[in-house]
């Protein structure tokens, strides 16, 4: 998994993780550009169930998203996909 390194904005990468617990997870980090070489650790949780699991385990608990927040869901996902259809679409624009 990659990050945004918060100091220089490159793209820093997964050098380690480890679970926490079945929901959490903790990363540790290595920033790409070398003249910044922050390394930095983040914490990742599950944070909602969008659509239930068809395989669900016992003790596991993992609120539902409210109405709202599918809906704002949705919109990013639209979003995003329109901004990728919207590259597809200007190839001689890009990079
Ligand atoms: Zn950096």
């Amino acid at each position: 998994m990659a990050f945004i390194c918060p100091h220089c904005k490159q793209v820093a990468y997964t050098r380690t993780s480890r679970y926490l617990s079945d929901l959490t997870q903790e990363e540790y980090l290595t920033c790409s550009n070398v003249t910044c070489g922050h390394n930095f650790s983040t914490f990742r949780a599950v944070r909602e169930t969008l659509s239930p699991s068809a395989l669900p385990r016992a003790g596991i608990y993992i609120p539902m998203a409210t109405k709202q927040r599918l809906a704002e869901v949705q919109l990013l996902i639209r979003r995003q996909k329109a901004g990728t259809e919207n590259q597809l679409e200007l190839p001689g624009l890009t990079a």
